[in-house]
């Protein structure tokens, strides 16, 4: 890459092999289910999970979109957090297209909804209340770095969830790294959850796409209302092609950008003009903040780093955010270290 991108995981490029595979793809209509590279990337990626069927989407907005327009009915309530990539970061739109009301819960600084928040945020049956049909969880929590929630903690809500007869998605765009830093095999990780949806396209590299997984009566769900929103796809089998590396390969290395998340971590929490908190460094994403006596703001430090040594960090008044990812090396995260070390007033 030409900088050294630690924005976000989002923009890792393909890799080569990908490229490749793009190139050679078998490829048929997959509106009529014809595409042979989409298939084997749907039931791979539902084997993986544990689940019966999958649905190749083109993002994860995408997916969380088609999960809860096939769990919930226009006037039904998502139990979620107030927090998730979902009721932040998808432009409403479970709200503008689907008629979903959201029902935010607190998340904690372990990433986790407070079970009792969530118990009592199931509406009893009263005609004055939007039914609830969905609980929603996010792992890993990305908006507070990157928390991996446990397989306990998810078979927890689960229980609470099947007690009111109501399913749990997972947005699980991160559920690899996730998976990873527990140590837990990704399909007990999602056990208790009815629908999950991954991204191929952030640490797993792939340029698009998102699988949404789950019953084999929930994906037909799920397929009309991907047509509905106009993600019904033709010869897509060039995408799947690359997704297939991402989740055959790319799945097995992310211990590698968590150890890279952490290299950068320890040697920022040696440096006294940050603030950094070791614990939540725990998969690719690191937060810290600059002290106010630094004399630079955070903004400033980014905009040096990238102007004298191409280097992209997300920064704002509250600090910075780094994502380590596939084209980040050991080496790259030393580098960002010297500079910053000279940049720093
Ligand atoms: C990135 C992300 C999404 C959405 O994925 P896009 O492909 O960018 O639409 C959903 N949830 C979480 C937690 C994410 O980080």
């Amino acid at each position: 890459m030409d900088f050294i991108d630690l924005r976000s995981d989002t923009v890792s490029w393909p890799t080569p092999e990908m490229r490749q595979a793009m190139a050679d793809a078998q490829v048929g209509d997959d509106v009529w289910g014809d595409d042979p590279t989409v298939n084997l990337l749907q039931e791979q990626a539902a084997r993986r999970l544990g689940k019966d069927a999958g649905l190749f989407v083109a993002s994860g907005t995408m997916g969380n979109l088609v999960a809860v327009l096939s769990h919930c009915g226009r006037g039904a309530e998502v139990i979620l957090g107030d927090k998730a990539h979902t009721f932040v970061y998808e432009a409403g739109g479970i709200a503008a297209l689907g008629g979903v009301h959201p029902h935010t819960v607190p998340v904690q600084p372990d990433g986790t909804l407070p079970l009792n928040a969530i118990r009592g945020a199931i509406r009893p049956d009263n005609e004055h209340m939007p039914p609830t049909r969905l609980i929603a969880l996010e792992n890993t929590q990305g908006t507070i770095g990157g928390i991996p929630i446990s397989k306990d903690y998810t078979d927890a809500v689960g229980v609470l969830a099947r007690e009111h007869g109501i399913p749990l998605h997972i947005d699980g765009a991160r559920i690899f790294n996730a998976a990873t830093a527990l140590n837990c095999p990704v399909d007990d990780l999602v056990e208790a959850a009815d629908s999950v949806t991954f991204c191929l396209s952030k640490g797993l590299c792939a340029p698009v796409g998102s699988v949404l997984v789950g019953s084999e009566a929930f994906i037909a769900r799920a397929r009309r209302m991907r047509k509905l929103v106009g993600g019904a796809m033709r010869q897509v089998g060039v995408l799947a092609a690359a997704g297939l590396i991402a989740l055959e390969k790319m799945t097995l290395r992310l211990q590698d950008d968590h150890r890279h998340a952490r290299q950068l971590a320890e040697a920022l929490a040696d440096m006294p003009q940050f603030e950094i908190d070791l614990s939540t460094v725990q998969t690719n994403m690191v937060f810290f903040g600059l002290r106010e006596d630094t004399g630079i703001t955070p903004p400033e430090l980014a905009q040096r780093l990238k102007e004298h040594h191409n280097i992209l960090i997300m920064a704002g008044e509250w600090g910075f955010r780094a994502v380590t990812h596939y084209w980040i090396t050991s080496d790259n995260i030393s580098q960002v270290i010297a500079a910053i070390q000279e940049e720093l007033p």
